[in-house]
C-alpha cells in the first residue's frame, strides 16, 4: 500500500435520504398502510434523518403509493427527522401541506421521452409545475427537492449533455426550488460521467471562486442512483471524492422505473452505509438496524432484495 497521503481526502459526514418507502415501493404490488408505516419507523429508529416516505398521486394511477396522508398521521414525528413527500403538481403540493410533510421532492426528467412517459407532459411544463409548487411550498416555510431523472442519459435520447444538465437545475433554482438532486435513473452514470458533472458544476478544491458561489445549490447537491449496471456503489464513491455529501438510496436496493426499460434497483442504503463506515465516513445510521428494516422489506414484498449486506450484513460484526 502507499503512503496515506496518496489517498483521497473523504467528506467526514454525509446525508443519507432513504427513498425506499416510495421510490422502493411504488412499482410493487400495494403493501397496507400500517407495513409502510412499520418501514418508515424502522428506519427512523435505524438513525435515518431523511425519508421519502410517500407520495401524493393519483390512487388509481399508482395504487401502491395510496393512502399517503394516513402514513404520514401514523409514523412519529420527532423534530430531527424530515419526511419528504413527492408530489407531481399543485394538487399534490397542496394535500402533502395539508398533511404536514417536511419537505417536498419534485421529478423532472432531462430526457424529454421519459418525462412525457412518466408524467404525461413536455419538460417545459413540468418546469412551470414545479415553478407554481415552489411558490406554494416557500411561503409554508417548506423546502422543494428538485429530482433531475435521466441526469446520466436516457433509453430514448442517449447520453446527457452535463452542461444541459446543470443548466436545467440552474433554471429550477432560480424558479425557487432549495435543492436539486442528479437521478440516474436508468443506471447510465459512470464514474467518469459523475466527474464531467462535477467539473461542470464548479465544486471541489480546485474549482477556486467559480460559477458555485453565485449559486448557492450547486454546494448542495445530491445524487440518486441506480445500480442497473452495477455502477452505483463506484458512482457514490466517485462522487464523494469530488466532496458530494448527500445521496439518495434505498433500503434493500429495491425501486426502478416502470417507464423506462431497464430500470434497476437503487443503489441500497446498507450497501452505501456499510462502505461509509469501513471508511469512517459518518451517517449516523446503525447498519445492524438498517440490515433489519431491510430484511423488512423483504418481507414486505414477499422475495429477497437485491442487496449482498442484506443478506451478508457488513464484512465485521458490529461489537456488542
Ligand atoms: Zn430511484
Amino acid at each position: 500500500m502507499g503512503p496515506s497521503g496518496s489517498r483521497p481526502s473523504l467528506p467526514a459526514a454525509v446525508t443519507i435520504r432513504d427513498v425506499g418507502p416510495r421510490d422502493g415501493l411504488q412499482p410493487e404490488a400495494p403493501v397496507s398502510v400500517a407495513d409502510r408505516i412499520r418501514l418508515v419507523e424502522a428506519l427512523r429508529h435505524a438513525g435515518l434523518r431523511r425519508i421519502e416516505a410517500v407520495a401524493f398521486v393519483s390512487p388509481k394511477a399508482v395504487p401502491a403509493m395510496a393512502g399517503a396522508a394516513e402514513v404520514l398521521a401514523g409514523i412519529s414525528r420527532p423534530p430531527d427527522v424530515s419526511y419528504a413527500a413527492l408530489v407531481p403538481n399543485r394538487r399534490g403540493a397542496e394535500l402533502a401541506l395539508e398533511a404536514g410533510v417536511d419537505e417536498l421532492t419534485v421529478t423532472i426528467s432531462f430526457s424529454p421521452t421519459y418525462n412525457e412517459r412518466n408524467v404525461k407532459m413536455p419538460v417545459e411544463q413540468s418546469e412551470a409545475a414545479i415553478a407554481e409548487i415552489a411558490a406554494l411550498a416557500g411561503p409554508a416555510g417548506i423546502p422543494v427537492d428538485a429530482v433531475i431523472s435521466c441526469s446520466f442519459g436516457s433509453p430514448y435520447e442517449g447520453d446527457a449533455d452535463p452542461a444541459e444538465v446543470v443548466a436545467l437545475a440552474s433554471r429550477l433554482a432560480h424558479q425557487g426550488v432549495s435543492a436539486v438532486t442528479f437521478a440516474d435513473t436508468t443506471g447510465m452514470a459512470t464514474p467518469r460521467r459523475i466527474h464531467d458533472l462535477v467539473d461542470v458544476l464548479g465544486l471541489g478544491a480546485g474549482a477556486g471562486a467559480g460559477s458555485a458561489g453565485s449559486e448557492p445549490w450547486r454546494a448542495t447537491v445530491g445524487l440518486h442512483l441506480h445500480d442497473t449496471r452495477g455502477t452505483a456503489l463506484a458512482n457514490a464513491l466517485t462522487a464523494l471524492e469530488r466532496g458530494i455529501t448527500r445521496f439518495d438510496t434505498a433500503v434493500g436496493g429495491l425501486g426502478g422505473s416502470p417507464f423506462a426499460h431497464g430500470a434497476g434497483g437503487n443503489l441500497a442504503t446498507e450497501t452505501l452505509v456499510a462502505t461509509l463506515d469501513d471508511l469512517g465516513v459518518t451517517t449516523g445510521i446503525d447498519i445492524d438496524d438498517l440490515v433489519a428494516a431491510a430484511l423488512l422489506v423483504e418481507d414486505l414484498v414477499g422475495r429477497p432484495v437485491p442487496s449482498g449486506v442484506a443478506h451478508h450484513g457488513p464484512r465485521l460484526a458490529s461489537p456488542t
